[in-house]
């Protein structure tokens, strides 16, 4: 078996775009190039990362929200996690982790949140679905919650949101410092379009 899988090690990488709720920035690549060990977008998840994974999962109760702990990247403050099978690497956003083990991870897909919380990985209708980039911008146009000008402005605060989020979570679901942490005191009021 490989070694256990430090996700923590994550932020020592060159970030990677993801999709977000945004269009990723013109002339992004999805392929880190400088690594000094091998890289794979296609590495399969191993039994180790899997279980650092959920290790790393605080579940609020009832039909809540799943919440990472883990690394969380400060390019786009969505979690972020690393892992290697030999000398190959791997590093997904935590919510596409979590579609990745669901086997929904298709070429093309994206992650859309519609429970509005950027740190969630629970695959569930409510909450982390598998989506297409179209569809997710459409979504976030209609929850009010778009716009390319105030993209690197939602980045930061999206990143300092969820180190608040990690932080009050840390130690086991907590509902009120979760919600002040997170300004989400209920589910948000979001259209229903499909
Ligand atoms: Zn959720």
């Amino acid at each position: 078996m490989s070694s256990r899988t430090d996700s923590r090690g994550g932020e020592s990488f060159q970030d990677v775009p993801l999709p977000g709720l945004e269009l990723p920035p013109r002339g992004s690549s999805s392929t880190p190039s400088s690594r000094s060990r091998p890289y794979s977008s296609t590495l399969p998840p191993t039994p180790a990362a899997i279980h650092a994974f959920s290790s790393r999962v605080v579940k609020a109760p009832g039909q809540g929200c799943w919440l990472w702990t883990g690394a969380i990247s400060a390019g786009d403050g969505y979690g972020r996690i690393t892992w290697r099978h030999g000398a190959t690497s791997r590093t997904e956003s935590a919510h596409r982790f979590a579609l990745l083990i669901a086997d929904q991870l298709t070429v093309g897909v994206v992650g859309e949140h519609r429970c509005n919380e950027p740190l969630c990985v629970r695959v569930d209708e409510g909450h982390l679905i598998a989506s297409t980039q179209a569809a997710n911008l459409r979504y976030a146009v209609a929850c009010g919650r778009t716009g390319i000008i105030r993209t690197l402005l939602h980045r930061q605060d999206r990143h300092a949101r969820s180190l608040a989020v990690r932080a009050a979570v840390a130690g086991g679901w907590n509902a009120v410092a979760y919600a002040r942490a997170s300004g989400n005191t209920a589910p948000l009021d979001t259209p229903q379009l499909f």
